[in-house]
């Protein structure tokens, strides 16, 4: 970008919000924001450019989603190859090689036996598209009596209506209406009192698995058709599976005749030391969700791994009809194929997806040494995950947090996320151990000074 231009934003960013009225910004506080916005102009490796000219250290990964830093050559040349070769190309009775060739690999790094993928644009349209082909399936297989779905309290899957009717945080529901009928939830595992400043999974929670039983039992289990959970939940402020949680959801779901969705946008791609946290964990969902790492966040794409036990039963109606009336306009993108393969060569060559695992111990180490800092009521970990959660001003649930978040960015050039009271960081998987000091040390320092 050339200096003029940076020049032209931080103009409009300091001098000129009246300009920055048109945009209405999703999951914001707009007027807050616009008063004194956070704007980024560049970004390369571990770091941002502000539009002021400082350099700010990624500690969230742009929204969980760089996974192999900013700026890879190797991404930036895929796609811009591929706009000048071919813009678009229709995938609906028509193709190109692109996402055939990007399935297989996809297929390749993925658990047995999920060897399927359909492609969508976002984390939410993958929850939605994998909402869709649960309920399809049992109707194919001639279960349609199928329809309830479970979901859990403080789940996020993103906000189509599938997502937000599954999901469970309240303000991302309440404003919508009735939402999808047969939904149920099970609790959610998040467990201070028993678990605070656990390091890596809580001991404590497996029972809460038994809700689904619970649940299966009150709505008879032949009207289940699935349950959906993040392995580990990252929107909600990093909520962990308890020991042997996942385990058991999985055998009850077994037992049931239940499909069990992973929606792995935060935890795929390396998050948590394996391409997927199902593989990390060691339980095999039969739909997994994923976007955000896919390109590393360079262009919009999701997808949805099905098993081939899914797959083959659309597949065994009769020939020429099509099997499943779902798909969008950009599924299979030509550019977003090319972001993704390149990608995945980079994670490749570069071991990424072990990072998590090779740091992992370091990072726990570093995250908690923040213990005993003012208003800090808990420390969670896992992978190359992290949060740290605050005790509420009276009155004001998240505003230390939020005040954690923006002294970090003016003042400390350091991008954290916050959620309610809760600082969360996902940084790249590139990440060294001399970034890591420097995230904890400012996060130190920033937590100490707004208390
Ligand atoms: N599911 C999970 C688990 C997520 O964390 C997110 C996004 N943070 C989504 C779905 C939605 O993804 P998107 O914003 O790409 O629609």
């Amino acid at each position: 970008m050339t200096e003029s231009l940076h020049e032209h934003y931080a103009q409009v960013a300091t001098s000129q919000p009246d300009k920055m009225d048109a945009f209405w910004m999703p999951f914001s506080a707009n007027r807050q924001f616009k008063k004194k916005p956070r704007l980024l102009a560049s970004a390369k490796g571990m770091f941002y450019r502000s539009v002021d000219g400082r350099e700010i250290l990624d500690g969230t990964g742009g929204l969980w989603c760089c996974n192999a830093g900013h700026g890879r050559d190797r991404i930036t040349a895929a796609v811009s190859q591929q706009i000048e070769t071919m813009d678009f190309a229709p995938t609906f009775q028509m193709g190109h090689p692109l996402p055939f060739l990007l399935a297989e690999r996809l297929a390749a790094i993925a658990p047995d036996p999920l060897k399927h993928v359909f492609y969508t644009n976002s984390g939410s349209e993958s929850v939605d598209t994998a909402l869709k082909i649960a309920l399809a399936y049992h109707r194919v297989r001639g279960e349609g009596q199928r329809t309830r779905i479970i979901g859990r309290e403080k789940g996020y899957h993103g906000v189509g209506f599938g997502g937000i009717s599954v999901g469970g945080l309240p303000n991302n529901r309440k404003f919508f209406g009735p939402l999808l009928p047969g939904v149920d939830h099970m609790r959610h595992t998040l467990d201070i009192a028993r678990n605070g400043f656990s390091k890596g999974l809580p001991e404590h929670g497996i029972e809460l698995a038994e809700d689904l039983e619970r649940i299966a039992l009150l709505h008879d289990p032949s009207t289940i058709a699935a349950v959906i959970v993040e392995p580990i939940s990252g929107s909600a402020g990093v909520v962990l599976p308890p020991k042997g949680y996942l385990e058991r959801l999985r055998e009850l779901c077994t037992k049931h005749g239940i499909l069990l969705i992973f929606d792995e946008v935060i935890t795929g791609f390396g998050r948590v030391g394996k391409a997927f946290a199902a593989q990390r964990f060691g339980v095999t969902p039969d739909l997994i969700t994923c976007a955000k790492g896919l390109t590393n966040g360079s262009v919009p794409m999701g997808a949805v791994f099905a098993s081939n036990a899914i797959h083959d039963t659309f597949m065994n109606g009769p020939e020429g009809a099509i099997e499943l009336f779902h798909g969008y306009t950009y599924s299979g993108h030509p550019l977003a194929c090319a972001a993704a393969l390149a990608t995945l060569d980079v994670y490749a060559e570069e071991n990424l997806f072990e990072k998590a695992i090779e740091l992992g111990d370091y990072w726990e180490q570093k995250i908690h040494e923040l213990r005993g800092l003012p208003n800090v009521i808990d420390i969670r970990n896992f992978g190359l995950i992290g949060a740290i959660e605050l005790s509420s001003r009276p009155g004001a649930v998240g505003a230390r947090a939020y005040d954690v978040f923006t002294t970090c960015f003016h003042d400390k050039d350091l991008l954290i996320r916050v959620t309610g009271d809760v600082i969360a960081l996902s940084p790249p998987l590139i990440l060294e151990k001399n970034h890591i000091d420097r995230i904890f040390g400012i996060l130190a320092e920033a937590i100490r000074e707004t208390a």
